[in-house]
């Protein structure tokens, strides 16, 4: 990643100093060389024509010499006849005068531009020509007076003068020929020198254009380079992540397909869920009615069994009152043995009646203020034949006043249910005691006893219905039938109460019932 930033910074830092030239500039040094090139070929133009005015200067001055020299060689031969009378001499004496003449003709064609040398040239055929005559002028007198007349002649000061003049009119035009020569060479060497000139600097300021745009334009491509490192790296990297990016992919897929195949499970577990929970609904239908049932048969069969249970323990007590005739001791005894079973079978009796009422929802509370301390004085006296081997104590004598808010034939069942436990469930010689205390919103009634306690697991279940610790194992062998903590609980809750236990093996039990204080 750092070699990633590292480039980028690069490229970022060669992109802000590098522009691309813009793109008229590139034609700048095309430019220049075009302007150049005009410029020489006009210069070369201007040289070539300077270099002919040069060219015919040197051709009209060797002209203007050829026809000198043709004039001078007729003169020698025209004397060399004059002297020695051969007539050998004439003919070429004849060629150079005409010789002479055309090289006149072409000096004045040469010079056909220059009025000043035509001018000139028009005083030279005028001295030539004179000097022509005066050569066929000494033929004609050589022949008619002699050659030594002639001879005279010819070295006369007016025959050297014509030539003289011939001369000094071929010198004239000559100089001037060479003035304009002087003139056009100069003008020739300033011309090249310019030419050089415009060349140089037209090279250098083309050269300069050049590497200007060539640094440039390297600027760019080295820019363009650390661009295309950054993108090759980039590049990389995205493959990298595309490569994280496909496994991630194929792991989801995966994932996806556990997934599918969970929800299936899931589906399925549901849709089994739903079946049990109809099943369910349905078992739990059929078993309330079951229970309704069993409640409606409870309820009717002890009604059935408390009419002759009642019949049984009304004729006892007849018998053993002997109102149908004397009684025997033993007779006696069996008698209160039968009064005994019938009191244990009606107070089981009463218990499943309660139990199946409350289990029906038929039972009806009539809530009133209730004495506490008083009710429980009423279940301890009830109970004090029962208890005469146990050491029974409670602090209701201390504690005054304490109402509650219960229906008061309820709360006795409960008490009964607590006390007669504790005496059942201890031993000869073990203590009960209630104690009752009470807050500003709750009271509390504690029975405890120091008798055999239950197990912890069974601490609960105590609470359901027909379950017993050890069956039929109370003292005096008349347990019941697992139903007094069940009742006692649904009436302590029927009368916005609670009733909770406490127990240690073999040390003993606390059965704690709480319920809403009466308004002092
Ligand atoms: P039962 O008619 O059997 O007494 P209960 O519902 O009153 O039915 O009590 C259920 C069981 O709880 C009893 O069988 C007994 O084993 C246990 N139990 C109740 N009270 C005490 C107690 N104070 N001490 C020990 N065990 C008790």
């Amino acid at each position: 990643m750092r070699e990633l930033t590292d480039a980028a910074d690069t490229a970022a830092t060669n992109a802000r100093g590098a522009r691309l030239p813009p793109p008229w500039l590139a034609y700048v040094p095309a430019l220049i060389v075009l302007v150049l090139a005009v410029l020489f070929l006009m210069l070369r133009a201007r040289s070539e024509t300077t270099g002919r005015a040069v060219n015919h200067s040197h051709e009209v001055i060797a002209e203007v010499d050829r026809l000198l020299l043709a004039l001078t060689f007729a003169e020698s031969r025209h004397r060399g006849y004059l002297l020695t009378g051969d007539s050998s001499y004439l003919q070429p004496s004849r060629d150079a005068a005409d010789e002479a003449m055309q090289r006149l003709d072409r000096v004045r064609d040469l010079t056909a531009g220059q009025p000043d040398q035509q001018e000139r040239l028009d005083q030279l055929a005028l001295a030539i020509g004179v000097k022509l005559r005066q050569l066929e002028e000494t033929l004609i007198l050589r022949d008619s007076v002699g050659a030594e007349a002639a001879v005279l002649e010819v070295n006369t000061d007016e025959g050297r003068g014509i030539m003289q003049r011939v001369r000094a009119q071929v010198a004239t035009i000559q100089e001037e020929e060479e003035r304009l020569l002087a003139l056009g060479q100069d003008l020739s060497t300033s011309e090249q020198q310019r030419a050089l000139l415009v060349l140089v600097l037209g090279s250098l300021l083309a050269a300069a254009v050049s590497y200007m745009i060539s640094r440039q334009v390297n600027a760019v491509a080295e820019t363009q380079a650390s661009q295309a490192r950054v993108l090759q790296l980039q590049n990389r990297r995205l493959g990298e992540q595309a490569e994280v990016l496909r496994a991630q992919k194929a792991r989801l897929e995966e994932a996806a397909a556990e997934l599918e195949e969970s929800n299936a499970a899931l589906h399925r577990t549901n849709e089994d869920l739903i079946r049990v929970s109809v099943e369910a609904d349905v078992a739990r239908q059929l078993a309330e009615e079951a229970n309704q049932a069993k409640s409606q048969f409870l309820a009717t069969m002890s009604h059935e069994l408390r009419t002759p249970l009642n019949a049984i323990g009304g004729y006892t007590e007849l018998l053993e009152l002997g109102i149908h005739g004397p009684v025997t001791e033993e007779q006696g005894h069996a008698l209160q043995r039968i009064q005994l079973a019938q009191r244990h079978l009606l107070g089981l009796i009463n218990d499943l009646l309660n139990y199946a009422k409350l289990e029906a929802g038929r039972v009806e509370y009539r809530i009133t203020e209730v004495d506490v301390c008083a009710t429980v004085e009423e279940v301890l006296s009830l109970l004090s034949p029962q208890a005469t081997d146990r050491r029974i104590s409670s602090n209701c004598g201390e504690c005054g006043e304490i109402r509650v808010l219960a229906d008061r034939e309820r709360l006795q069942q409960i008490f009964f249910n607590l006390i007669s436990n504790a005496v059942k469930y201890s031993d000869r010689g073990d203590s009960v005691r209630v104690e009752c205390t009470a807050d500003e919103s709750r009271v509390t009634v504690r029975v405890t006893d120091t008798g055999r306690g239950i197990p912890p697991e069974k601490l609960e279940s105590i609470f359901d219905p027909f379950v017993q610790v050890t069956p039929n194992l109370s003292t005096d062998g008349a347990g019941g039938a697992g139903l007094g903590l069940a009742i006692s609980r649904e009436l302590a809750r029927g009368m916005s109460g609670e009733l909770m236990a406490e127990s240690e093996v073999d040390e003993g039990s606390t059965f704690t019932l709480t319920l809403p204080r009466a308004a002092a």
